[in-house]
């Protein structure tokens, strides 16, 4: 299978309880990770009568503006990332505060039937498309058979599993930058602002430019007030991209 395209999903968001003894005077729409951030900052103040009235999208409109993001780290999102390559992970995992990851392993799984990722510059053009399939359906019918011939080479090493790990963590070698992954990445709200203003924008690599602006769609709809300030444009490259109103919360 070929993909062009990522698959988000979400697999988790805020679960907000508000305490009987600190009650909130809540205004207009949110979500749960959205009251969480507003309860964590108003109990600095202990402002939860909400004396300047302003909604929950407001009220954290203004901890962006001033600044303040450390209250969005209490809002954890953890996404799937399907249909993205190895060297899109590769850049992706180098986000680290506030971020954890977990991945296929290349070691542990059948790459037999790998899947591949197209990088986006080849979509859309049959002779560049023929020639990268060709090289990557080769590197994968290599791939078996080094499995194959190792599993043979080291025949003496009793535990079955471990002599297939052996053989698949040498045979992945082969294997190119575009096949297809899957990771589990889970991230605070601050965290993911940071990542996407860097993975969003122009300067960005164009597989993970087109993943940060997925996720940030998906991230807009789960709580519009941590990420209501990204603007998604098309760039001169005719490709998607975006920018962000508030640097670094
Ligand atoms: C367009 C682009 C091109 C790139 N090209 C390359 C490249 O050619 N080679 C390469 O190796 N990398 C490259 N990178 C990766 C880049 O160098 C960073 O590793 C990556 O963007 C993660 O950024 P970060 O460290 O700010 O993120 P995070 O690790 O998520 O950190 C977020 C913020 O927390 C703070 N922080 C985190 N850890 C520390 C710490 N240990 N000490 C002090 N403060 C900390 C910093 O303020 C940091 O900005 C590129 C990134 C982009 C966006």
């Amino acid at each position: 299978m070929f993909y062009t395209e990522p698959v988000v999903t979400v697999l988790s968001r805020p679960s907000f309880t508000e305490p009987s003894h600190l009650p909130v005077n809540w205004l207009g729409e949110s979500t749960d990770g959205e009251r969480l951030a507003e309860f964590a900052g108003r109990l600095c103040y202990m402002s939860q009568r909400n004396p300047a009235n302003r909604s929950t999208r407001d009220y954290l409109e203004n901890i962006k503006r001033q600044g303040h993001g450390s209250v969005l780290e209490h809002a954890n999102y953890s996404l799937l990332l399907e249909g993205v390559s190895r060297s899109l992970t590769h850049e992706l995992v180098r986000h680290r505060a506030g971020f954890a990851y977990s991945q296929l392993s290349q070691r542990y799984v059948d790459e037999s039937e790998a899947n591949f990722v197209v990088p986006p510059a080849i979509v859309g053009d049959e002779a560049l498309l023929a020639a990268w399939r060709e090289q990557v359906e080769g590197a994968q019918r290599t791939n078996v058979q080094l499995v194959d011939q190792l599993m043979t080479r080291y025949g003496w090493v009793a535990d079955r599993v471990h002599r297939r790990k052996m053989a698949r963590e040498a045979a992945r070698g082969v294997l190119p930058n575009s096949t297809e992954t899957k990771i589990v990445v889970t991230g605070n709200a601050r965290a993911w602002r940071t990542m996407l203003e860097l993975r969003a924008g122009e300067g960005a690599e164009q597989e993970i430019r087109r993943m940060a602006v997925a996720v940030l769609r998906v991230l807009q709809a789960e709580a519009p007030a941590f990420f209501c300030d990204f603007e998604v444009y098309q760039a001169e490259d005719r490709r998607e991209a975006a920018r962000i109103g508030y640097h670094k919360v």
